[in-house]
């Protein structure tokens, strides 16, 4: 029997007969790992590396659980010692956290640390009480006593930082027991993006603000320069580090497809996106020739590359990662514990040479004061990601047609002056068109 069957077939005897019991919950102090025969674990990924995330002291799992897809999923997660779980009361409209807190209840709640987020309105929390409702929901949700961390979720701006109305919420809570620590995640400002709010400004604004204690925040080897003060600034004051989006490989093998649908439906295919398909296939040709030299045979070696950069940075407390299946746990959870080797980091300097002007540093938002129409770039391919990395179709689609106006139709016939203010040459509008063929619905 191949290897990965046999690790699938563990993870479904360990997954779809559940924990037996309390007898087999794990008395460790830090991990969620239950006891089991040692044979069983034998050909399972495992963590092999924990971290203090900052002055939370909790050890924290290098790799962690992005919000769960399956009960399933996050059992194995569970069983395989991940023990940072992140969610939100916006995730599948609180389902989310329903599914965690069926889950939660057969590990040992202690050896797990839960983050949480609240989504403002229009960012603004309608009053304290409306914050202490809330958690106490989530409460219910999570069937717990505690939430280890709660956020404020997709802080835009740094005026959001001061919501004294989530502060107030969270000082009593903490005092009653109900919550142990705060924090933000950020993506930088959202629709309409203001140039002014870069996600590392909200970020270190958050750093000096003194009350959060950890930060769900976006590290992966092309947005380095953004994210390294940020993470530098963290471990001096002892905020803990959740990434997420550690893994910006996306378009190099998908693009193709984009021209042949476009042929196959009998659009026409406007000059400056086949100026950018040419500079893809060019560039594909050299990439090709590199990646044969070193002997890479595909792009999941690009993404172990990228994934194991964030794990080799000791100020990236915990990975988040997005597991759909059990695959995913197969592929991704055994990098646990490792670090990125030389040949792995000119491959994704490489990588960042040939193809970084596919990808936009999500959050930087430095263009959007180019663009005469305030299209939110950074957050129609922060969508994208989610449709291609996160898997996540529906979702992504969704937020799409959330926006409104601010879609990228205009792009067809502008010169493009996002693209000229773009420090890292990012190829806007040919993203933009992808990001349009994929996520608007089609008559
Ligand atoms: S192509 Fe023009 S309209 Fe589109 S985002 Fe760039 S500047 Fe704005
Ligand atoms: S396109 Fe460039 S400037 Fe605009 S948000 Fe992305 S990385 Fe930043």
């Amino acid at each position: 029997m191949k290897k990965s069957q046999t690790n699938r077939r563990n993870f479904l005897k360990n997954t779809t007969l559940g924990i037996m019991g309390a007898g087999m919950i794990s008395a460790s102090k830090f991990s969620a790992y239950p006891k089991q025969d040692e044979d069983e674990h034998q050909e399972m990924p495992v963590v092999k590396e924990y971290r203090t995330l900052g002055r939370t002291g909790f050890k924290v799992s290098d790799i962690s659980s992005g919000s769960p897809r399956s009960e399933a999923v996050l059992r194995a997660l569970l069983q395989s010692g991940v023990n940072f779980i992140d969610t939100g009361e916006a995730y599948d409209n609180g389902n989310n956290e329903v599914m965690i807190g069926k889950v939660l209840k057969d590990f040992d709640r202690n050896g797990i640390f839960i983050n949480s987020k609240l989504y403002s309105e229009e960012k603004k929390f309608n009053g304290t009480e409306d914050v202490l409702n809330r958690v106490r929901k989530a409460l219910e949700r999570l069937q717990t006593d505690y939430i280890d961390c709660v956020q404020i979720h997709e802080v835009t701006k740094t005026d959001d930082l001061k919501e004294e109305n989530f502060h107030a919420a969270m000082e009593q809570l903490k005092a009653e027991g109900r919550v142990r620590f705060t924090g933000v995640s950020c993506h930088g400002s959202a629709h309409f993006a203001d140039p002014e709010e870069t996600i590392d400004k909200v970020l270190l604004a958050a750093v000096n603000d003194g009350r959060f204690d950890v930060f769900l925040m976006t590290y992966n080897f092309m947005n380095a320069p953004l994210a390294d003060p940020v993470l530098e600034a963290c471990e001096k004051k002892g905020i803990g580090t959740a990434i997420m989006k550690s893994n910006p490989v996306m378009i190099y093998e998908i693009l193709d497809g984009y021209v042949k649908r476009m042929e196959e439906r009998g659009d026409t295919i406007p000059d400056y996106y086949k100026t950018f398909h040419d500079k893809y296939l060019r560039q594909n040709e050299y990439a090709k020739d590199f990646f044969s030299n070193y002997h890479y045979k595909s792009s999941e070696e690009l993404i172990e590359a990228a994934q194991l950069f964030v794990l080799s940075n000791p100020k990236a407390h915990t990975t988040c990662i997005d597991f759909r299946n059990f695959t995913d746990i197969e592929n991704l959870l055994k990098l646990s514990g490792r670090k990125l080797e030389s040949s792995q980091a000119i491959l994704l300097d490489h990588y960042k040479e040939k193809f970084g002007y596919l990808n936009c540093r999500i959050g930087c938002n430095i263009c959007a004061g180019a663009c005469p129409y305030f299209m939110p770039v950074s957050t129609l391919m922060r969508y994208q990601y989610y449709f291609h990395i996160k898997g996540d179709q529906k979702y992504a689609m969704e937020l799409y047609q959330k926006l409104g106006h601010a879609r990228p139709d205009v792009c067809q016939t502008c010169p493009g002056y996002c693209e000229d203010a773009c420090p890292f040459g990012v190829a806007v509008k040919g993203l933009l068109a992808m990001v349009k063929e994929d996520l608007e619905l089609k008559a």
